[in-house]
């Protein structure tokens, strides 16, 4: 697109956290925060994962990362913006139904990152991309930042259906292709 593009940074964590958007207790989830560009990754998180949402192995974890740093890349492109504003003008139910769309092409995009790691160093082994779906589909999201009030919240009303979420994340590995991934003009999620 024409961007440069800024690595995010990683942060692993257990118990709690201090991030520029403000301080994560235990069991907050993975989170990106735009203000620092971090991404945080709880432990305890992907301890939940493997026992209590049945989605374990390394292509579980790394999918949850790749969304993280899907709102990255959102963040960069100045689509994480462009929602934060929209949303101050709507009511909650409109709100709601833009930040679905927003999660769910941070699951398209994590998919772009599957179709070129792998075709770059053959990642993807058997059974990956299911565990990967299951993950997706069973988990909660992640815990959105309000950037308005610079503190995390959890958004557990918007991140769209296990469905919905499926789909966006195989548009991402089929494609490879940015422009698969606009949930914001599709019609039909
Ligand atoms: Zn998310």
């Amino acid at each position: 697109m024409g961007g440069v593009y800024r690595e995010p940074k990683l942060v692993l964590f257990s118990n709690q956290v201090r991030s520029a958007c403000g301080f994560a207790q235990a069991a907050t989830g993975p989170f990106y925060c735009p203000a620092d560009q971090k991404v945080y990754i709880d432990l305890f998180f992907y301890q939940e994962l493997k026992t209590r949402f049945q989605a374990p192995g390394d292509f579980a974890q790394a999918y949850v990362i790749a969304h993280e740093v899907g709102h990255h890349v959102q963040n960069l492109i100045g689509v994480s913006e462009k929602v934060h504003q929209a949303r101050n003008r709507m009511n909650e139910a409109q709100s709601n139904a833009l930040s679905v769309r927003q999660e769910l092409q941070a699951d398209c995009f994590a998919g772009i990152w599957a179709h070129h790691a792998h075709k770059a160093r053959q990642i993807i082994e058997q059974g990956d991309i299911e565990e990967a779906l299951q993950a997706a589909s069973s988990i909660g999201d992640d815990h959105l930042q309000m950037q308005s009030k610079g503190y995390v919240v959890p958004d557990g009303f918007t991140h769209g259906s296990s469905e919905q979420r499926v789909r966006w994340f195989k548009r991402g590995i089929e494609s490879g292709n940015i422009n698969a991934c606009d949930t914001f003009k599709a019609r039909a999620l």
